[in-house]
């Protein structure tokens, strides 16, 4: 039986839900589906013999989801455009569920950040029109984390609060350590999915490190654009967003031939001294336990990878950074992490030295 959270919002397994689509409801009217397929098959090869019906409604990419407020071409998102983000369909006996199901498995590795903003809104949605039932395989990690996410937000809880909260209802929920990580970010973001925060920054770099260490092709289109190139060239979207009055920002330019290699947006803040407790749930790296108070600030800056980092689309796992113009050595790039003089760790890191960069407003 699925266990009721709020007004009209349920938390469940994939039996409650086979059981609500083959037989109907009397007041569920809506599925969250968090399986690690989107299709409806999924129930059949769980329990053979079932079959349910479905009318598709509309399938959403990644990639679909615009990109007005985007600056340049920076990736909104740390999924692949070709990702699906969710689908949308008429299920069940008579056709009657609406049934969103987006694909996700239960692995710490896995991206449920970029996932959060549909499921949120449908569930919204599915409570002012009727119920709506999450699950996932067990309804213990999956369905737990996106409902504890809800609840953060509408709320205004903090992450232990709300799960707290949930386990009021389902005693046995508990996300995985990845997902816990997540909404921990979700809430330093101020419960919301801010693509130009350095915490969803550091979250997108993590994810392309993730995937390099899997062995993954890392291609440039993976990177930030090049600020070194004419605007213009720049962005193939630049246009499609003309509202956007560019204001200042800095930039850091190589110190030998002036060329731009990286803006302020680019740039990855860390806390000086600080382990990499922005998304490290357990395991706090410390920072330089010499490292008093007013020691001498950090010697170098951090950036997301970018275009002209030619070396590092040549798949090593560290590298020197050289000016793509006059060829200078501007600094060093490491799959696996490279401490700044502060103490800090940055995993993965491109890091830029301070002294081989100007800065200066544009
Ligand atoms: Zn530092
Ligand atoms: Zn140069």
């Amino acid at each position: 039986m699925p266990y009721l959270v709020r007004e009209h919002l349920f938390i469940g397994n994939i039996g409650d839900a086979a059981d609500i689509l083959q037989n109907g409801s009397n007041k569920i009217t809506h599925i969250l589906s968090v399986l690690s397929s989107e299709s409806i098959s999924f129930f059949s090869e769980w329990r053979s013999g079932i079959s349910i019906p479905c009318k598709e409604i509309r399938k959403v990419y990644s990639g679909d989801s615009g990109s007005k407020d985007v600056p340049h071409d920076m990736p909104k998102s740390a999924l692949s455009p070709d990702k699906l983000l969710y689908s949308l369909e008429h299920a069940g006996k008579d056709l009657k569920i609406v049934r969103m199901a987006v694909p996700l498995r239960d692995m710490e590795s896995e991206n449920l950040l970029d996932h959060l903003d549909v499921c949120l809104d449908f569930i919204e949605d599915s409570r002012k029109e009727g119920s709506v039932l999450v699950h996932c395989f067990a309804g213990v990690s999956r369905s737990a984390a996106i409902i504890t996410a809800y609840l953060m937000k509408c709320e205004q809880l903090p992450l232990e609060d709300a799960i707290e909260s949930l386990k009021q209802s389902c005693e046995s929920v508990g996300p995985n350590d990845g997902f816990l990580e997540q909404l921990k970010m979700f809430e330093r973001m101020g419960f919301k999915v801010d693509r130009a925060s350095s915490i969803y920054k550091r979250f997108r770099l993590k994810v392309l490190g993730d995937s390099y260490n899997r062995g993954e092709q890392i291609d440039g289109s993976k990177f930030g654009a090049d600020p070194g190139l004419p605007a213009g060239t720049v962005s193939s979207n630049a246009e499609a967003s003309p509202g956007i009055q560019a204001s200042p920002t800095r930039a850091f330019r190589c110190k030998k031939c002036r060329r731009v290699m990286a803006l302020q947006e680019n740039i990855l803040d860390h806390v000086p001294g600080e382990g990499e407790s922005c998304f490290d749930w357990h395991k706090r790296r410390g920072g330089n336990p010499f490292r008093r108070p007013g020691d001498e600030e950090c010697s170098s800056i951090f950036v997301e990878p970018l275009r002209w980092m030619k070396t590092v689309e040549e798949g090593g796992l560290e590298g020197k950074l050289t000016c793509s113009h006059c060829e200078a050595r501007l600094g060093y790039f490491n799959w696996s992490g490279i401490q700044c003089s502060c103490g800090s760790w940055i995993t993965p890191a491109f890091q830029l030295h301070k002294s081989r960069v100007d800065i200066s407003t544009i």
